[in-house]
């Protein structure tokens, strides 16, 4: 069955990315075993590792100042291992919605946080460019895209503190300066993989200068030696993840898919602009190009619309339950035509109801 799946995570992969995950399943690489089934320390997945940490550094063009792990604990224990690892006293942050305000709370069990823009009373509608990272601080923490609302930083502060980056939404699905940053995370279930894993890039110099005892799951130093395996690692994750990088490469790396990605949402924007049905709240320079969340006009057309999508086996349209609405998260793996097939089912909509 044909579906069109803009779930916001877990999410759409590359089929060729599933037909490949399955098969190494069945029978990786013709060992007659699984990939579930073989040790993390064999050769095997090492190589698996190796290849993975060189692919990220490759599409990101990093060199090898920078260390690439692959952790448990989804981004949410990022929010709590950053902290650990990196604040001395204060740290400053952005509030531009709920995953960061998520960051904000751990932090705050370690030290001072610095608010120094909070998009709250403008329901994080737009995220301001005009704050100024204290020179003084131990880190500036991000995050790039904002999942629910739909928001996306366009350009990062230039400063002198390392910038600290929640990427779990938009990582791999644009080209920026990655060495503008001093540490990125990433849980893997929306633009690179399966749950049950999130990639790490640290720049290694900004560790150690830490005084407090660290557990060692928490210590990036610690899986940094480890190479990863301190613990058992998602093995199949990190394999997924190697198989979306290797589609990354082959489809001419991020700085295409950034072009088919900037496509994709202005075709989608412009219709939601256009459509008499629909609004999107957001300030035109901060939208999303991942998530386009929009709301219908006159809400008592509720249950026409909804009914209108599901019937045309459209996936995943809800927004999230904070927030209510509609969120179509368009990611790397998502097909231009769905996005024309979605604008094609508003366009039916606004024939039909349009007042
Ligand atoms: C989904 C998401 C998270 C939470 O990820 P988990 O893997 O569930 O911990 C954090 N930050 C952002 C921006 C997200 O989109």
């Amino acid at each position: 069955m044909k579906v069109h799946n803009f779930n916001a995570g877990p999410s759409v992969l590359p089929k060729e990315v599933i037909r490949k995950s399955v098969q190494s399943i069945i029978d990786f690489n013709n060992s007659g075993l699984s990939l579930l089934e073989i040790s993390h320390r064999s050769i095997d997945f090492l190589e698996i590792i190796e290849k993975t940490t060189y692919l990220v550094k490759r599409v990101m063009n990093l060199n090898d100042d920078y260390s690439i792990l692959f952790l448990q604990g989804g981004a949410t224990l990022q929010f709590s291992m950053v902290p650990y690892n990196l604040m001395k006293k204060v740290a400053a942050y952005l509030d531009t919605g709920f995953w960061a305000n998520n960051a904000i709370k751990e932090a705050k069990k370690f030290g001072k946080v610095k608010i120094l823009f909070s998009g709250k009373e403008k329901k994080y509608t737009y995220i301001s460019k005009n704050y100024e990272v204290p020179y003084n601080v131990d880190y500036f923490h991000c995050t790039s895209n904002n999942t629910i609302i739909g928001t996306q930083m366009k350009i990062f502060p230039k400063t002198s503190v390392p910038i600290v980056c929640d990427m779990s939404s938009d990582i791999f699905s644009r080209n920026l300066d990655f060495k503008q940053f001093g540490l990125i995370y990433a849980s893997a279930q929306k633009n690179i993989s399966t749950a049950g894993m999130t990639i790490v890039i640290v720049k290694k110099n900004i560790l150690g200068k830490m005084k407090r005892k660290i557990p060692s799951y928490m210590n990036y130093k610690i899986h940094i030696k480890n190479g990863s395996i301190l613990n058992t690692p998602n093995v199949f994750s990190i394999y997924t993840s190697m198989l979306t990088l290797e589609w990354i490469e082959k489809k001419g790396g991020i700085s295409v898919l950034e072009k088919k990605n900037e496509y994709k949402a202005k075709l989608l924007y412009n219709e939601i602009d256009k459509n008499n049905c629909f609004e999107n709240k957001i300030h035109q320079d901060d939208r999303s190009n991942m998530n386009v969340s929009f709301f219908l006009k006159d809400m008592n057309l509720k249950n026409e619309f909804n009914k209108m999508w599901k019937k045309e086996n459209i996936i995943g349209l809800d927004g999230h339950r904070f927030l209510g609405g509609y969120r179509a998260s368009i990611y790397n793996a998502l097909p231009l035509k769905s996005v024309k097939f979605l604008i094609e089912v508003m366009k039916e909509f606004e024939r039909k109801f349009s007042s």
